[in-house]
């Protein structure tokens, strides 16, 4: 069973090897009929404890579009509720015959938990701070099919803003690290993880010394509900120093590229309306994601992962 769980548990050759993978998928999205058969009769379970919009209509759209069976599970009413345990709810549904598990939850660790509870494959949606490694992917595909490359060899990516509370940043350092970029953390010191100093990184404080020398800006979402100690000193300050304005955009090199996992807080990191600045990635990460998780799924769950199922369409 072949479990996404971490960056760092697929290393650089199942991350390329997803990558090819999602080129076959975003050829289906782009057919008149965009479904195939190839994952008929598997059952994919969503197990969402944390809020999400595109992560979780990602993964169902991407679910269908392989023909397997899609059962959602929403914790507000849910025997949750009646104070059932992550491990009951999990062994119950493991007992319904399900083939893989997408988990999003607050707590770090989570999805290695549920992998021994269960013999499905465990996918993970994000796990508190920790990871988020289909957003790595799917930034990863974005950034280098929009430059008709393979890898991020030659690339300056700066990752701007909350990286302390950041799944998003963890997953995307050891992404594109792998890859072959050079990364920056552009963060005040608050917003920062305790320790960086291992990380294979850069930091800088200031986003104006570097605005205008990097190929890819990624701004990170201030994580309000991740914050219990006042981190900036008010919302206008940082956006002052760390926020997308347009006269940093205006700084940007020409072919410089802006990327955003969304949900965006306009007016705090992003000051500039996305729409109008001309390298923005933004739309084709949410348009991507959904290949790249049925490149996921894929790998995971296919019994014959030959492509075949690939050519046909579903009926
Ligand atoms: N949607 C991303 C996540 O779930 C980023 C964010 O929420 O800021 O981590």
């Amino acid at each position: 069973m072949r479990h996404v769980r971490s960056i760092s548990e697929l290393g650089r050759d199942r991350i390329l090897g997803l990558l090819n993978l999602a080129d076959r998928m975003a050829e289906i999205n782009s057919r008149p009929v965009p479904k195939v058969p190839a994952l008929r009769g598997r059952t994919v379970v969503s197990l969402f404890y944390e809020d999400s919009t595109r992560t979780r209509l990602s993964f169902e759209t991407a679910a269908r579009r392989l023909s397997a069976d899609t059962m959602n599970f929403s914790v507000s009413s849910s025997s949750v509720n009646k104070g059932e345990s992550l491990r009951d709810t999990v062994e119950t549904i493991t007992d319904m015959g399900v083939d893989a598990f997408v988990v999003r939850h607050k707590s770090a660790g989570v999805p290695w938990q549920i992998a021994q509870w269960t013999t499905a494959a465990v996918i993970n949606a994000g796990d508190g701070a920790h990871q988020h490694p289909t957003q790595a992917l799917l930034d990863a595909y974005t950034i280098t099919r929009s430059r008709n490359s393979q890898d991020l060899a030659g690339l300056r990516v700066a990752i701007v803003g909350d990286i302390r509370h950041s799944r998003v940043a963890r997953s995307n350092v050891e992404a594109f690290t792998a890859l072959g970029a050079e990364v920056l953390l552009v963060a005040p010191p608050t917003l920062l993880p305790p320790v960086v100093s291992h990380w294979p990184v850069e930091v800088v404080h200031d986003f104006d010394s570097v605005v205008d020398s990097v190929d890819v800006l990624y701004m990170l979402r201030l994580q309000a509900e991740r914050m219990n100690q006042g981190l900036v000193p008010s919302l206008a300050e940082y956006s002052t120093h760390y926020g997308l304005t347009p006269r940093r955009v205006a700084r940007m090199s020409v072919d410089a590229q802006v990327m955003h996992p969304g949900p965006m807080n306009r007016g705090v990191e992003m000051v500039v309306d996305p729409a109008e600045i001309r390298g923005s990635l933004i739309h084709r990460q949410v348009t991507n994601g959904v290949a790249v998780r049925m490149a996921v799924l894929f790998d995971s769950l296919a019994v014959e992962p030959d492509h075949s199922a690939l050519r046909e369409e579903a009926r």
